[in-house]
């Protein structure tokens, strides 16, 4: 990877690359090759080299959260509560856009359209359209979306400036061609339509730097530089608003947007990531060397961080559980492994991992009862 995905200059940085066997999916499933980034010092992007086998990645197993129209994922707001995202993303753009009645707002990668769903059940003045690359979800949108509204592998011709919004969660970091996917979104929307959008955000949800399929990794200034290099303007960025991401609205008009001015602390901040991932599988071995515990030890977090630390260890093997909040992943299994409540963590365990982000671990922790009373010792990596 010579240049940058987002500005084309070719002055990038090695920031980082892991060993083998931490080359693991947003899903948690490991794949094949190494994960490799680089930082942009031209406009503050960090991108990751795609793997060979991503592809067939997608198109074999891509299927988040496919188990049902309700399934979700946990996030911690900043006050510390619990959040379902899907509820939470359609109850933030509810806030953040002045909606017109009647107005045609297409999901763009939408997979079960799930957010779409909840908005359009508050809303339902709304006209729902949806778009994404897999055949994978046509029965979620049938229950919502009238017939002839969506569409699969390629968008409509008769979409051409067409939207009053188009949505785009959590696909930007995924492609390879971020200005074609945004030139795309631009296409569709008819004039002064807005584009509203959420990906990751590497300086609040550091994970995000070694997640194998990620090859974007956004700052606020990279992103606005997309949004403005792809014609928007009007940018509002948020990295307040989602948990660990970054909101963007932007509308498609001919005024030019702004790019922001460098910032020098910006490189400084993402070496500082790189370096604590570099650094990742020494510090769980050197707890796991002070800590032999023939019992088995858990995991606290059944998603990316709990599985980084699974990958982590020397002996994967004494993981009896993996423990989660979020009664959808209860009784499943995870990597092989029951995934139970904290409520069911049996007496005997003496050695729990915090597979959380390390912004939020240690509060998350503390504010589950269940574990107060245990004597464990405790590691947040
Ligand atoms: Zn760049």
């Amino acid at each position: 990877m010579n240049s940058c995905l987002v500005c084309g200059s070719s002055g990038l940085v090695p920031l980082l690359r892991l060993s083998q066997g931490l080359t693991i999916t947003s899903l948690c499933k490991t794949i094949e090759g190494r994960v490799s980034s680089f930082f942009c010092r031209a406009c503050g992007h960090v991108q990751t080299t795609p793997l060979p086998n991503l592809a067939e990645y997608y198109a074999e197993n891509y299927q988040i959260l496919a188990q049902s129209a309700e399934e979700d994922q946990l996030l911690t707001l900043a006050n510390g509560k619990l959040a379902y995202r899907l509820q939470h993303q359609a109850e933030t753009l509810l806030e953040s856009l002045e909606i017109p009645p009647g107005a045609k707002i297409l999901d763009y990668g939408c997979a079960k359209a799930e957010t779409l769903r909840r908005i359009c059940q508050a809303r339902q003045d709304l006209v729902p359209f949806c778009f994404d690359v897999s055949d994978d979800y046509a029965g979620f949108w049938k229950t919502f979306v009238p017939e002839g509204n969506w569409s699969t592998h390629r968008a409509r011709e008769e979409w051409d400036s067409f939207f009053d919004f188009v949505t785009t969660f959590f696909a930007l970091e995924h492609v390879e061609r971020p200005k074609e996917f945004l030139g795309e979104i631009r296409r569709l929307l008819r004039p002064g339509g807005k584009v509203y959008g959420i990906v990751p955000n590497l300086l609040t949800n550091t994970a995000d730097l070694v997640v194998a399929d990620h090859v974007n990794h956004f700052t606020v200034p990279s992103l606005e530089r997309l949004l403005c290099d792809c014609g928007f303007s009007g940018i509002e960025i948020s990295d307040e608003k989602h948990p660990g991401a970054l909101l963007f609205i932007a509308e498609n008009s001919e005024g030019r947007g702004n790019t922001l001015p460098g910032d020098t602390r910006l490189e400084e901040q993402v070496m500082e990531i790189a370096r604590y991932w570099e650094g990742y599988v020494g510090n769980v071995r050197e707890f796991e060397d002070g800590h032999p515990n023939e019992g088995g030890v858990a995991i606290y977090g059944s998603g990316f961080y709990g599985s980084f630390i699974y990958a982590s260890l020397r002996e994967p093997s004494k993981v009896r559980y993996f423990v989660d909040q979020n009664p959808y992943r209860r009784k499943t299994l995870h990597l092989g492994i029951p995934v139970i409540s904290a409520e069911e963590i049996t007496s005997d365990l003496e050695v729990l991992y915090v597979g959380l982000n390390p912004r939020i671990a240690r509060e998350a922790i503390e504010a589950v009862e269940a574990l107060q009373s245990r004597e464990l010792a405790i590691f947040v990596p």
